[in-house]
Formats: structure tokens, sequence, C-alpha cells
């Protein structure tokens, strides 16, 4: 009813297509970095519901014109204003092979199921888990966060609390982390029903690290009040300035206090594929879970993130439940277990292990490593930069790949100083050249450039922070 009734067509069609997509992404450098969606094309994208066929050529057609060019920018080589993936032609090609398939792979058996299976043993490895903990694919860092949360409250109150439900009458349940941590992950506490007054933000260090023994006393005093701390969410990687916690530290404290250790390693987790900054991320093999993205350093096409949880049978304990109409089987297509949908809250699922299959193989992990040191080298050349130019002044010390500074201007008072670096951020945008984002460190706006871009050369650096203190100077 629904596939092609000329496939030939179709197929001229979805050629050109592909070609169209191929020649974008080849040419994306000469494209804006990001231009705005006219107010013409947005009302037309708002259009009622169609009711009547409209001929496939015409559909492309109106995507060419209305979609495409207006892209969120991350795919360009110059794109630095949040932390988010570029993607690659592979993985574009893999989505294409994936959608083919349309696998649902919240379990039985077929062959989308151990090719999720084999990523989340390669990264188990890599990771240094043992073999019987478990991995779920998920769609990003924050909903791997929230399972994590989910599968240590489950270890604290037993499986028991899939019925009761959280019963606080017997302390508070509280987590620990730094006011560094992703908003993710206090999200994860109002949705998990812990309540974001469970999760207790404690103060970093001048490098934005949590201190172990801040954490220790806090411990401390929690049980003086009657309160049951459970769990500590270190980051491997901050959002605002990519920091990396403690790990083995935090690790032993855990240990010592029995408290869940999860780590928040979004981006930065992966870095563990180069071999000159594996040291920083000492003691995440220590961890009870790790969450982090394919679809960030590891540029896989959106989205994919992932969750490593070292005891398997806990985490399969939080989410497992057998209804009548996904009876299991000995053999046949409703065998293979376990299935994945009893490890998340999800039942149907994407295949969006392909594209991370297909990235990893093409590339193999040295080459992934190289394309993260090589970003990581270049933050500290904008680093530099910056620190040499007297236009600019760093705002928070250069650790991985996030480089926080700010525009300056003699005898501008604060408030002048962030109304103009806001302004610079959005001019910047504006004019197609480049993109960085905002944000506030110690209470000063700040430019800032996450650089988790495989298109970027390091002349693209130069040339965005050239553009930067040409559209200061003319504010
Ligand atoms: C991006 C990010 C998240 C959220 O991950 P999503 O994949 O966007 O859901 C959480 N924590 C950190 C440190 C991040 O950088």
């Amino acid at each position: 009813m629904l596939d092609p009734k000329d496939w030939q067509a179709f197929r001229a069609l979805s050629h050109a297509a592909l070609d169209d997509a191929l020649d974008y992404l080849q040419e994306i450098r000469d494209r804006p970095a990001w231009q705005e969606v006219p107010a013409e094309v947005q009302e037309r994208l708002a259009e009622p519901l169609p009711q009547e066929p409209t001929p496939l050529d015409a559909v492309y057609a109106e995507f060419a014109r209305s979609i495409m060019p207006y892209n969120s920018g991350n795919i360009h080589p110059r794109f630095f204003g949040w932390v988010q993936g570029t993607g690659t032609p592979t993985g574009a090609l893999a989505e294409l092979l994936a959608a083919t398939m349309n696998s649902n792979v919240g379990g039985r058996n077929h062959g989308a199921i151990y090719v999720e299976r084999a990523v989340i043993g390669w990264f188990r490895e890599l990771f240094g888990f043992p073999t019987d903990a478990s991995g779920i694919l998920t769609i990003g860092t924050s909903a791997a966060n929230l399972i994590a949360v989910l599968v240590a409250r489950t270890r604290t109150l037993g499986a028991n609390v899939r019925e009761t439900g959280v019963n606080i009458e017997g302390g508070r349940l509280i987590a620990y982390t730094s006011s560094a941590t992703h908003s993710c992950v206090r999200r994860a506490f109002e949705v998990s029903g812990l309540g974001s007054a469970s999760l207790r933000v404690l103060a970093g260090d001048s490098l934005h690290r949590i201190d172990p023994a801040t954490v220790a006393r806090a411990v401390e005093e929690d049980r003086e009040l009657g309160n049951r701390p459970f769990m500590v969410i270190a980051n491997a990687g901050t959002v605002d300035v990519g920091a990396i916690d403690p790990l083995h530290e935090l690790a032993e404290l855990c240990e010592r206090e029995g408290l869940w250790f999860h780590v928040d390693g979004a981006f930065g987790a992966t870095a563990i594929l180069a071999p000159s900054l594996a040291p920083k991320l000492h003691g995440i093999e220590r961890a009870d879970s790790i969450a982090f993205d394919f679809h960030k350093w590891l540029q896989a096409p959106y989205d994919a993130g992932c969750l490593l949880v070292r005891d398997g049978a806990l985490h399969h304990a939080t989410f497992a439940s057998t209804p009548n109409y996904l009876t299991r089987m000995p053999r046949g297509l409703a065998s293979a277990q376990p299935w994945f949908t009893d490890f998340t809250i999800d039942l149907s699922r994407s295949f969006r292990a392909l594209k991370v299959w297909f990235t990893v193989k093409e590339h193999g992990a040295k080459r992934l490593g190289e394309a993260i040191e090589a970003n990581v080298r270049q933050a500290r050349l904008l680093g530099d930069l910056v620190d040499g130019n007297e236009a600019f002044e760093l705002l928070a010390p250069v650790q991985l790949n996030i480089v926080c500074f700010r525009y300056r201007r003699d005898g501008m008072d604060e408030a002048a100083l962030d109304a103009l670096n806001d302004e610079i951020v959005i001019r910047l945008q504006e004019s197609g050249e480049a993109v960085t984002s905002s944000t506030t460190i110690g209470g000063r706006r700040a430019i800032r450039a996450c650089i988790v871009n495989q298109r970027t050369t390091d002349d693209d650096i130069r040339r965005t922070l050239a553009a930067i203190e040409r559209i200061g100077d003319a504010v």
C-alpha cells in the first residue's frame, strides 16, 4: 500500500537525493556555520495536516529548499557551540541501512541484537568492566544517567522498590555530585521520584573538580541527620570546562562507604581511546556504572548514548518483566535472552548500534582516539592564543577540549562586559563564520568554545578567534 508504485522512479530520486546529501557534506566548509530559518520558511513548515498525497519529488524539493540548508550547525568545521558531534558520512550511510532493516531492538533473535551486544562488549572491555557487566544503548547520556540512578536506587532499597516506590520515611536517599554536574542529573532525580532534594550539590575546587574529603564530610553529616547516602555521581569531563573529577579517590571513598559510584563521562570518558589522555581517566574502571555518548566525541550521528553497569544482574532486576505478549522461547525469533528491553524503560528500540559499529570498524579505535587528541591540542592552541592576546582573558584553565574566555575592554564594568560578550557570541553566530556558546564562569559571562569536531583544522581555530576579535572591536 505504501511502497513505491514505480520503483524505477523511486530509485532515481533516491540516488539523486544521496548525491545531493554527499555534495552537501563534501562542501560543508563553504556553507555558513549557521543561518536562521527565514520567517516564510517557518510559516510554510507550519502547514496543516496534509490529507491528500503529494508527489515524492515535490516533497523532496521542499526538503532541499526549506529544511536541508538550515541544519543546526554542528556538522560545520567551525562549530564549537556546545558539546555536539559532527557525525560522519559513514554514519549517515549506516543510518540509511539501519532504517532499511527497520529492526526493533527491544529484544528477540536477529542481527541487530548481536551488533548491539558487540558494541557494548567493545566498550565494556575498553573501560575494564567484567564480562558479566551489562550495557544498553540509550538516546543519550541524559537517559543513561537516569537509568543509572534507578539501578543505584534498586541496590539500596531492593527490587521491591519497583512496587512500593521510594519511601523516604526510612531516611532520604542522598547522592553527591559537584556544582559542575550537568543539569540532566538533577532531572534524573526529579524524574526518578527520588526528588532533587536527594542530590547534594557540592562546590568544586579551582579546577571545577569535586574534593573527596568534602564528599566524605557530607556523607558523615547526612548519616548524623538520619539520611541514607547511596551514590556519588562523578564527572569525566564537565560540560562547562571539561574538568575530570578525581575518579580513583572517589572510587576508594565509595568502596569504603558502600556507595554506588557512577561516572557521567558523556564526552570525556571516550578520551580513553587516546593514549595520551587515558591516564586522566584513571579510576573509571572502578565505577559501578558509566554513562557516555557515541554522538559526541565518537561522531556517531544522533542519537546514541550508552550505559554500562558492573552488576548486570542488578541492572536486569531493575527493569525486567515478562508480560504474556513478550513470552520468551528457547528457540526461534522469541529467543536470545536477555532482551534489551529488560535493561531500560523502552520496549521498541531503534538499531542505533549500527552507526556506532560502522564508525568504530571503519576508523578503528586508534584513529578515533587521534581525532579526540587533535581536538585537545586545538583547545590548547586556542587557550594559548587567548592568553597571548590583550583583547582576551581566559576564564578557566584549559583542561581538555573546552575553552572559556572573554573579550575585555578597559574601564568597562562587569555587567557591561557580560552584555558585550553575549552580543559577540550572537553576532558571531549570525555572521555564519563560526559558532560558540555562552556560559557563566565564577559569575562572569564567558564565550565558550567546545571542540568536539573531527572537521576542525588549526586554521579554523585561528580564523574563529580572529572573527571574535573583529566583532568585539566593532561592538
Ligand atoms: C551532553 C552531556 C550530557 C547530556 O547528554 P545527552 O547525550 O545530551 O543527553 C550529560 N553530561 C555531560 C557532562 C554532557 O556533556
